[in-house]
């Protein structure tokens, strides 16, 4: 059976933080605009959103080692990482703007500030942690950051990291009161509840299974309801595929050229979690050490203090691991299936290329429970197997693609791609992700409306003030936008709560 619906203005296909940003985004730009959303599980920020599926770091490079790289002359490069701290600022700046609206409630259920740290053993990486803390600290985007290789000091910020710690190896730390740690599950289903409450149609259970261009260059949709097993066909002027791992499969069947050459590879994550709560409590950070040499940049270890469903937890991971499928819920033929005419030479050099990464993520499937806790013990010395669970956590589907550095290459970013006419897009990769919500989805504003951007500045300039704007060559508006998100989303460092007490 199927049956055919009048065209929409706009599809988001997947009920993830992205599609629930950019639906957010245009529901104030364009609020005339009829805008349906379909996705295949029971409810939103189920799969690579969901606050147990990834690590709720607010990515602003305050921490994540692999922002800031060593040059040859043994200088450190924060270019990448004021690129995602400025991009994280967008992100607030719209939360806040969200908030201050009543448009979303209660910031606490999805934003708490928590200190970034950064921690290191062993010369070589102290030198350059010291190096790095140099670069940064006095950036006004990373204002606040402090260092130590003091052990007494790092007592005081790290105290379950430094009991029983053996005292003959060189160690050290930075340490910024404003980091956040960010349950993107809630947020995605906050902004769903306000979509909802603006007339957009969510249907779930509802999967898309094909997407055609029409005679009369709209996009047709095949989507099959999941319960009755009926199949319906939509037609939308504009479609965003943030189907997460399951978007290179409807990129394509979309055909659009640009959607060509690209591959995807999936990695899949896994967390410890401590279930004692004396160690939950001795805890309250983000920690973030450096990869072991040949591990993928999302591999780096971190313990972090996590706020879910109301409560403080501690993670500690993610372990690195391999599956075929491209979504948690997805199917053990994703990878295989997503090998097409027109990628296999790209899939097969980037296989031939990354044997290290290939050999590394046997290694991490392998591992024992035991062998975790000896990487969880480089952070807590004296973790108790019994106090820690394995929680398998979201699939990431890395980008494949051939780039000036040659065929196959593997990207760990994200990346938009849209059709030439800007009438449908997706959103492919993992990194830094969700934190960058807010501007990849201006990103696919910009490729697929760019007639309609002039008109949406000033609206947009009122959401985010940054908006168009280096925040690193204007200080002032750094400070500004900082306090007024802080004070927006309830953002008090403990320390700053210490000054008002
Ligand atoms: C282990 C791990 C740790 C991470 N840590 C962080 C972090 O600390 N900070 C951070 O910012 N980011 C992090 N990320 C990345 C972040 O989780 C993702 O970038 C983000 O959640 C992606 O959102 P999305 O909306 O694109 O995808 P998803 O949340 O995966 O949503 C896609 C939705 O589309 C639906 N769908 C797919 N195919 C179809 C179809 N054919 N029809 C209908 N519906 C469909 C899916 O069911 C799903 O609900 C992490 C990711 C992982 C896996």
């Amino acid at each position: 059976m199927s049956d055919r619906h009048a065209t929409t203005d706009v599809i988001l296909i997947g009920a993830g933080v992205m599609s629930a940003t950019l639906g957010a985004l245009l529901k104030e730009l364009a609020p005339e605009w009829e805008i349906k959303v379909f996705e295949k599980l029971a409810s939103a920020g189920e799969e690579s959103s969901n606050e147990w599926n990834n690590a709720g770091t607010g990515h602003a490079a305050l921490c994540e080692l692999n922002y800031t790289v060593e040059k040859p002359d043994g200088s450190v490069d924060i270019s990448k990482a004021i690129k995602v701290n400025e991009q994280f600022q967008v992100s607030r700046q719209f939360w806040s703007y969200l908030v201050e609206r009543k448009l979303i409630s209660n910031p606490e259920d999805f934003i708490r500030s928590l200190p970034h740290m950064s921690f290191v053993q062993g010369e070589k990486d102290v030198n350059f942690l010291r190096k790095r803390f140099e670069a940064m600290s006095g950036n006004p985007l990373f204002q606040g950051m402090e260092f130590s290789d003091d052990p007494a000091k790092l007592k005081e910020w790290i105290p379950v990291m430094m009991k029983d710690r053996p005292s003959n190896e060189p160690i050290a730390a930075t340490k910024i009161d404003s980091g956040t740690d960010v349950n993107f599950g809630a947020l995605t289903r906050l902004l769903f509840d306000h979509l909802k409450s603006r007339n957009v149609e969510i249907q779930y259970k509802h999967q898309v299974d094909n997407i055609k261009r029409a005679s009369d260059g709209s996009w047709e949709l095949k989507i099959r309801n999941l319960e009755s097993g009926t199949v319906a066909r939509h037609n939308a002027k504009f479609v965003f595929i943030g189907g997460g791992g399951g978007s290179l499969h409807l990129l394509q069947k979309s055909g659009i050229p640009e959607g060509k050459h690209i591959g995807g590879f999936p990695v899949s994550g896994l967390f410890m979690v401590c279930n004692n709560p004396k160690v939950v409590e001795q805890h309250h950070a983000k920690v973030y050490g450096k990869a072991k040499v040949g591990a993928p940049p999302m591999s780096v270890p971190h313990l972090d203090t996590r706020f879910i469903d109301n409560k403080k937890s501690l993670l500690f991971g993610p372990f690195a691991g391999f599956s075929p499928k491209f979504l948690k819920t997805g199917s053990m033929f994703d990878l295989i299936t997503s090998v097409k005419p027109n990628n296999l030479f790209t899939m097969l050099a980037a296989g031939a290329k990354n044997m290290p990464l290939t050999k590394y993520l046997i290694q991490q499937v392998m591992l024992s429970k035991e062998q975790r806790m000896e990487e969880l013990r480089e952070f807590i010395p004296d973790a108790k197997i019994e106090d820690w669970d394995l929680v398998v956590a979201g699939q990431r589907v890395q980008v494949i693609k051939d780039t000036d550095s040659g065929k196959g290459t593997l990207q760990f970013g994200t990346e938009v791609v849209s059709a030439a006419d800007g009438s449908i897009a997706a959103l492919l990769g993992a990194s830094p992700g969700a934190s960058t919500a807010v501007s990849v989805m201006l990103e696919v504003m910009q490729k697929c409306f760019p007639q309609r951007m002039p008109e949406w500045e000033s609206k947009i300039k009122e959401m985010i003030p940054s908006y168009g704007l280096s925040l690193l060559k204007n200080p002032e508006l750094i400070r500004e936008i900082h306090h007024s998100t802080a004070r927006a989303l309830g953002l008090v460092s403990e320390r700053e709560l210490q000054l008002v007490n």
